[in-house]
Formats: structure tokens, C-alpha cells, sequence
């Protein structure tokens, strides 16, 4: 079955999309924890960042790089940001696509911050 984010890279549902090319989409996170939340994704369905092979390694570079450029773009550049790319369970991951997190336009705390509910 598709993931969410395959449907919205497909375009069958909507999203605020930022950024896109043949390789990498980027659309706001529905959720945002900081003004600033873009999810940068490769339209490869990668699951995890444990299914990445180094033929992909080109690809996750891109979205580093697509990530700077929407930083720089959104005016958070100079002030910094967080990027992060959770993984599984225990990671915290929920829509088994790979994404990296852009999040900022606010000073961000703890990066691991209290103890998760199992
Ligand atoms: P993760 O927990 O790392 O898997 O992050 C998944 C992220 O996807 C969460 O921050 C969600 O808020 C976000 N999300 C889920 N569904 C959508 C959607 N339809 N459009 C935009 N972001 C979404």
C-alpha cells in the first residue's frame, strides 16, 4: 500500500509543496512544531534510513542540499535550524517514507526531550 507521503508526491492528496523536482519533493509538515516545518523527501519510496544503499547515498545528499537551499529561502539560515531524520520505532518514525525534518524560525530546545510513552 502507498504510503502518505507516495500520495502526496503522486498528487493525489493535497499538501503545501515548497519545493520539487524529479528526485526530492518538499511540502510543510501538517503538524508543525516550529514556524518553520518542511518535510524534504525523494520520491524513491525509501522506507528508513536502514533501507538507504549506497547507490542512494547521491540522493540523500540532494535532499541535504534541497533542505539549504529552503532554509536560506525561508529566511532561517543565518539564525539556524534542526535537521532530523527519525528512524523506526524507536526513532519515533510514523510514515515509513524516508524524510528529513527542516525545522526552525524559533530557538529549539533539547534535542531529546523527556522520556517516550510505550
Ligand atoms: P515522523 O514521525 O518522523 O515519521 O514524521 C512524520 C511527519 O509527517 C509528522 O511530523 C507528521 O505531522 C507529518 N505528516 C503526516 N501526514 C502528513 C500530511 N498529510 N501532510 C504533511 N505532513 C504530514
Amino acid at each position: 500500500m502507498a504510503s502518505i507521503f507516495e500520495l502526496i508526491i503522486a498528487g493525489d492528496i493535497p499538501a503545501d509543496i515548497v519545493y520539487r523536482d524529479e528526485e526530492v519533493v518538499a511540502f510543510r509538515d501538517i503538524k508543525p512544531v516550529a514556524p518553520v516545518h518542511v518535510l524534504i523527501v525523494p520520491t524513491k519510496p525509501i522506507p528508513t534510513t536502514d533501507d538507504v544503499s549506497d547507490a542512494d547515498l547521491p540522493l540523500i545528499g540532494r535532499m541535504y542540499a534541497v533542505a539549504r537551499d529552503i532554509a536560506r529561502s525561508e529566511g532561517i539560515a543565518d539564525d539556524g535550524y534542526r535537521l532530523v531524520m527519525n528512524c523506526r520505532d524507536h526513532g519515533g518514525q510514523e510514515v515509513a517514507h524516508l524524510h528529513l525534518h527542516l525545522i526552525g524560525g524559533r530557538r529549539l530546545g533539547p534535542m531529546v526531550g523527556g522520556e517516550a510513552a510505550d
